[in-house]
């Protein structure tokens, strides 16, 4: 291996470890704001009691919701819905589906 093959490897693994130690946990994502103009729409609250009650169904909320991206267990988590922000386990929204 010539000098240059060898630092362009040293770099890539380099690259590749600052991304893995950069990369944050669903628990340390922002918490998505109730007057996000995304979640007003949706109805998202933090507190799945103080959802839409019409639409809402019973024992529902982001926990068991199939977009909901945070751990088992974990208080706040991913949302596919909300890209880059975490919302609570025992919130809700509009476009809550039943995890499969
Ligand atoms: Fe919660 Fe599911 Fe709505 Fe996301 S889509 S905010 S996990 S209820």
């Amino acid at each position: 291996m010539n000098r240059r093959r060898f630092l362009t490897g040293v770099a890539a693994t380099v690259t590749v470890g600052g991304f893995v130690t950069a990369r944050v946990s669903a628990e340390d994502l922002p918490k998505v704001s109730e007057d996000d103009p995304t979640a007003k729409a949706l109805g998202y609250v933090h507190d799945a009691a103080k959802g839409d009650t019409t639409l809402r169904k019973p024992d529902s909320n982001c926990a068991n919701c199939q977009l909901y991206q945070g751990a088992e267990g974990s208080q706040w988590g991913g949302c596919a819905i909300f890209p880059g922000k975490a919302v609570a386990a025992e919130g809700w929204c509009k476009s809550w589906v039943v995890k499969a």
